[in-house]
């Protein structure tokens, strides 16, 4: 089959390699029919994850049709259409019982390795390096499903491909961001970066009660979709965002505030040494504003500050006695995508959002390294690109 393959820094290709084959028999073979880059895969593409191997098939955000079942699969049979989530999880571990799935305790057979960087481990991913399991991600024409009676959601007929594919991780992200904010009657939210994982969250602010939403970003074709969404928007090259929101906010600050940036590329990439990067994310010497701190410090008393974005090395100098003095809650997470799935799937259904309003780019399986680099570079406005490998 082809698929989409890392081979370092900027180096993706589209090669054939063997098809997956059922290896366990809670397993499902998928035909994929439509999947999306991510903004986590352009920290793959920028070089900044560890434990990434040449030739690793990279894609988290994967739907299709059930082509193949493990003997042990009761819950799906071949010729289903689902989606799948981008969390790998058991279904029945300490973890998965809480609903926590990107904390699943079984199905990272690396975990040991993650425990010595992280204290412990989180659940494995789908095309995120051999730190998180190892296993091959769904830009391709056939995806292997570990647990596929757990994660898989069967999706209706009468709704696209293009409807439910952000079922998989930015939809249920974005929503999850909001929901963290805990939004009250009159809130206020302010949303860091307007890429595909800022627009949903957007949206699920004002789905989950939001009154006013502040974006901020600099690309005018993501402002400008999130002034569509109804946000006010900022444009951190414009405007000092913090006496922008104070102004907005009785100097108070927004009641929420929401990192769906993390790790900014360009500050992070150009550096090649471990060390170097420490630096950066030290110190911060570039002309970005860092984001973390800039939502800490423009959240209001007792505010939520919910984080998203992802971040890898160290991100220092974050300014805890801002933080204890006036009471910030900070809540994150990768997301546990299976949690959300059913109550996002509903939305849909009722018409209350169609996600697809992020796509600007479609594009096959051979095209898809030109247009990592068109994501990346948010060239010819692009927002999300969608590949379709069948
Ligand atoms: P993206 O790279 O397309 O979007 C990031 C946006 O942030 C860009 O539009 C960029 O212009 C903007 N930005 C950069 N610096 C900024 C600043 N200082 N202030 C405001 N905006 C700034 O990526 P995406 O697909 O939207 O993903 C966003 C983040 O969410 C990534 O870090 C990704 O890894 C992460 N993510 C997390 C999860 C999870 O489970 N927690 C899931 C999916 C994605
Ligand atoms: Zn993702
Ligand atoms: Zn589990």
């Amino acid at each position: 089959m082809k698929a989409l393959t890392w081979h370092g820094k900027g180096d993706m290709r589209c090669e054939s390699v063997p098809d997956p084959k059922i290896e366990h028999g809670r397993d499902a073979i998928i035909k994929v029919t439509a999947c999306a880059i991510c903004g986590s895969d352009l920290h793959i593409f920028d070089g900044i994850i560890p434990s990434m191997e040449h030739g690793d098939i990279i894609g988290h955000e994967t739907m299709g049709e059930v082509v193949e079942v493990g003997s042990q699969n009761k819950a799906l049979k071949v010729g289903d259409r689902v989606v799948v989530p981008f969390t790998i999880a058991c279904g029945e571990c300490f973890f998965c019982q809480k609903g926590y799935y990107s904390g699943c305790e079984r199905s990272n057979p690396n975990k040991a390795k993650a425990a010595k960087l992280w204290g412990n481990s989180p659940s494995g991913l789908f095309g995120y390096s051999h730190l998180l399991g190892g296993y091959s991600g769904g830009q391709a024409e056939f995806l292997r499903v570990p647990y596929a009676d757990v994660g898989p959601i069967k999706v209706p007929n009468h709704l696209s491909d293009e409807q439910v594919l952000f079922l998989s991780d930015i939809f249920p992200t974005g929503y999850m961001a909001a929901d963290f904010c805990n939004i009250q009657k009159g809130d206020t939210i302010a949303i860091w970066g307007c890429g595909p994982v800022g627009q949903m969250a957007i949206r699920s602010a004002f789905l989950l009660g939001a009154d006013r939403v502040i974006a901020i970003d600099t690309v005018p074709e993501r402002l400008a979709l999130a002034k569509e969404s109804g946000a006010q928007t900022l444009d951190f090259r414009d405007e000092d965002i913090y006496d922008r929101i104070m102004e907005l906010t009785n100097g108070r600050g927004a009641d929420a505030c929401i990192d769906a940036v993390g790790t900014e590329p360009d500050t992070m990439a150009s550096f090649d040494s471990i060390v170097d990067r420490i630096k950066v994310a030290t110190f911060m010497g570039t002309d970005r504003p860092h984001v973390l701190r800039q939502a800490i410090h423009c959240c209001r008393n007792f505010g939520t500050v919910s984080i998203v974005g992802v971040y890898g090395g160290f991100v220092d100098k974050i300014p805890m006695g801002s933080a204890i003095n006036r009471g910030l809650t900070f809540r994150m997470a990768q997301t546990p995508v299976q949690h959300y799935l059913p109550l996002l799937l509903d939305r849909i259904e009722k018409g209350e959002i169609d996600p697809s309003f992020v796509i600007t780019h479609r594009a096959t399986l051979e095209e898809g390294p030109e247009f990592y680099k068109t994501f990346r570079d948010k060239k010819d406005g692009c927002i999300k690109v969608v590949l379709k490998p069948n």
